[in-house]
């Protein structure tokens, strides 16, 4: 037998400090996934997910030949 979880509200947020510009940035816990790129609104570094829980995230860069 499944238990459906009861979702009153769907609006967590993750929030966290862009390692580029240290703006705070929120972003819905639906779209925190490991492995996700995600794009600071202030400074359009891209952050990468590190890990879920807890949060862990890293600037994103394609270094390949620099
Ligand atoms: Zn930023």
């Amino acid at each position: 037998m499944r238990k459906k979880p009861l979702k009153m509200h769907d609006d967590t947020v993750i929030v966290f400090y862009c390692p580029d510009c240290r703006g705070r940035v929120e972003i819905p816990e639906a779209d925190f996934l490991e492995g996700e790129v995600l794009e600071c609104y202030l400074c359009a570094a891209e952050i990468l997910v590190m890990q879920r829980v807890p949060a862990r995230i890293k600037l994103f860069r394609e270094e390949d030949d620099f």
